[in-house]
């Protein structure tokens, strides 16, 4: 029989996945440290290609610095990128900082918008950064976050097909309920920092692996894998 033969539908499997994830990281938040809208907006610019461990180092100077949009819209760009060059990608993203504070001040009355679409016309944001910040400042579910664990989780788990986040999301929409959605993704990407990861996913401690249509398949590749160690595994 299939690994998930029994559950009669993806929709079923899902919500049987959602509610062992509340179990597993009840606690689970989002690990940005910060004290506004503006400064999670801040945070979220500057954890793309980079750790939170990461951006929580570098924010406290920087909101020290810096703590409002008006701040951010008028600091000196070349002091700004300094402030965030460990995080990767620094010039572009000190750039989008300032150029979306600059917008927040002039088109938004120096707050941070709260529709996805006036979220989506600042610099440097795109869904995934506005889903958190509507989700964590202002406590909308207005999508799903789809980073790097929530694609990857996602796909192994086999419900969705698709390599873009845009689409990822529209089919994990359909499957959760609104109000679940971003406690989905912070949870998911718990799983995918603890258990499921990139390179050495742990389906044999895993209490999704019933509920996941690549558990079958990994382990297959490991058993290979042990037989004939130079063979490379194919996820
Ligand atoms: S069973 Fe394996 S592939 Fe599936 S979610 Fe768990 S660790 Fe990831």
């Amino acid at each position: 029989m299939s690994n998930t033969r029994k559950w009669s539908s993806k929709k079923q499997r899902s919500l049987e996945i959602l509610v062992r994830l509340k179990r597993l990281y009840p606690d689970a938040t989002c690990s940005l440290n910060y004290s506004t809208p503006v400064q999670l907006l801040v945070a979220t610019i500057l954890s793309a290609q980079c750790t939170d461990e990461r951006v929580n180092l570098v924010t406290p100077a920087l909101f020290g610095r810096f703590p409002d949009a008006p701040s951010l819209a008028n600091a000196d760009l070349s002091e700004l990128e300094n402030l965030v060059r460990s995080t990767g990608f620094y010039r572009n993203k000190a750039k989008n900082i300032q150029a979306a504070c600059r917008m927040i001040v002039n088109e938004f009355g120096g707050e941070v918008p709260k529709q996805m679409e006036q979220l989506l016309l600042l610099p440097g944001v795109a869904r995934k950064t506005a889903n958190v910040v509507l989700a964590h400042a202002f406590g909308i579910n207005a999508g799903v976050t789809v980073d790097t664990h929530v694609k990857r989780l996602s796909q192994r788990l086999g419900l969705t097909e698709h390599t873009e986040p845009i689409h990822i999301e529209r089919d994990l929409i359909r499957l959760l309920p609104q109000a679940d959605w971003e406690n989905w993704s912070i949870r998911l990407i718990y799983h995918g920092r603890a258990v499921c990861k990139a390179r050495n996913p742990a389906c044999e401690i895993c209490e999704l692996a019933d509920l996941c249509s690549s558990a079958p398949v990994i382990r297959e590749q490991l058993s290979l894998i042990s037989k004939q160690p130079n063979q490379k595994p194919n996820y």
